[in-house]
């Protein structure tokens, strides 16, 4: 993952209200723009960007595969200072530290109340899918000097002083959405976990395996660093799905009954297939996954809907709950 730091102070001439900023034109054309210096509404507050970093979800949207609407600024995972702050927001101040989730929900619509912040329908009345996450999506995002923060009271984290900026930009989304991944499958101690895929968000699930108690930890991917990195990280094995089979290898190490989680941290329908042959009967497969295209879902692997088993699907937790 790449961490993309921006020059400290002032980013553009004192006295100007532009800002630069990577625009997402059309498919594979992401583009740097001078564009205005968002306004600060009551609720609402500007921050200026210190540290950004590129999600996955930024390649689907740079390759169409995730619709957002041209023009549209993107990015998600900031960390940075407050530079403009609404007459409404309680609590901080400008020139806080902070880190701000890829998930702003509004805190107060029926999805946040039930704990779902990442389906907030803000204060609207219908409902669209994953409605929480605004930034570089609905709205404009942190791949810029400054960008605004919606529902500032519910989004904004201040930085403890002895944290680095690079400590915690991938807690905005990276982090949290692997970590909420064994969350959400509810893994418990002493359980069985495999984990499908080692990129950043792999690694980070595996890690949240890890936080939960799991004791049997998997880690799968192709590239060696990685496997390596996922030791690291916190699985007790690791399997080079080029160099055996993934699902055969995960049998053999659960004496043939298969994980209590498989977690998919690629979106890909093969991975998918595995994660659900991997699981043992009255498992759970959790799924991280940005699936591109469609998503077909083998039935055998099901026993035909009586195996028991259970998917879940999970999204980047909210902001100060991460
Ligand atoms: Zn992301
Ligand atoms: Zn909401």
């Amino acid at each position: 993952m790449c961490a993309v730091s921006v020059p400290q102070g002032q980013p553009t001439p004192a006295g100007t209200d532009s800002m630069r900023a990577a625009v997402f034109e059309g498919p594979d054309r992401i583009v740097l723009q001078e564009r205005t210096v968002p306004r600060c509404g009551p609720t609402d507050a500007i921050v200026r960007v210190t540290m950004t970093t590129i999600c996955g979800t930024d390649v689907h949207i740079l390759r169409g595969e995730y619709p957002v609407a041209p023009g549209r600024i993107v990015g998600h995972e900031p960390v940075g200072v407050i530079h403009e702050l609404g007459s409404a927001v309680e609590g901080y101040a400008v020139g806080d530290r902070v880190l701000v989730g890829a998930i702003t929900p509004c805190g107060s619509c029926f999805y946040c109340q039930h704990g779902t912040g990442a389906q907030c329908s803000g204060h609207h009345d219908h409902w669209e899918m994953i409605g929480g996450w605004r930034l570089g999506n609905s709205a404009d995002g942190v791949q810029a000097d400054y960008f605004r923060v919606a529902y500032a009271q519910y989004n904004l984290a201040k930085i403890p002083d002895d944290m680095s900026d690079e400590q915690c930009v991938l807690l905005a989304d990276i982090a949290s959405t692997g970590i909420s991944a064994a969350e959400t499958a509810n893994v418990q101690i002493g359980q069985t976990v495999a984990v499908f895929a080692q990129g950043p968000i792999g690694l980070c699930a595996t890690a949240g395996a890890r936080l939960k108690g799991a004791s049997l930890i998997i880690g799968i991917d192709a590239i060696e660093k990685r496997l390596n990195l996922s030791r690291e990280m916190g699985a007790t094995e690791v399997i080079d799905f080029t160099q055996e089979d993934p699902v055969a290898a995960i049998k053999r190490l659960t004496g043939g009954r298969g994980v209590d989680v498989a977690i998919e941290a690629l979106g890909k329908p093969e991975t998918f297939q595995w994660c659900l042959e991997a699981t043992r009967p009255g498992g759970t497969v959790s799924s991280l996954g940005v699936y591109g295209g469609k998503l077909e879902i083998p039935v055998e692997p099901f026993i035909y809907g009586i195996g028991d088993k259970k998917i879940l699907s999970t999204r980047a937790r909210a902001a100060r709950s991460a």
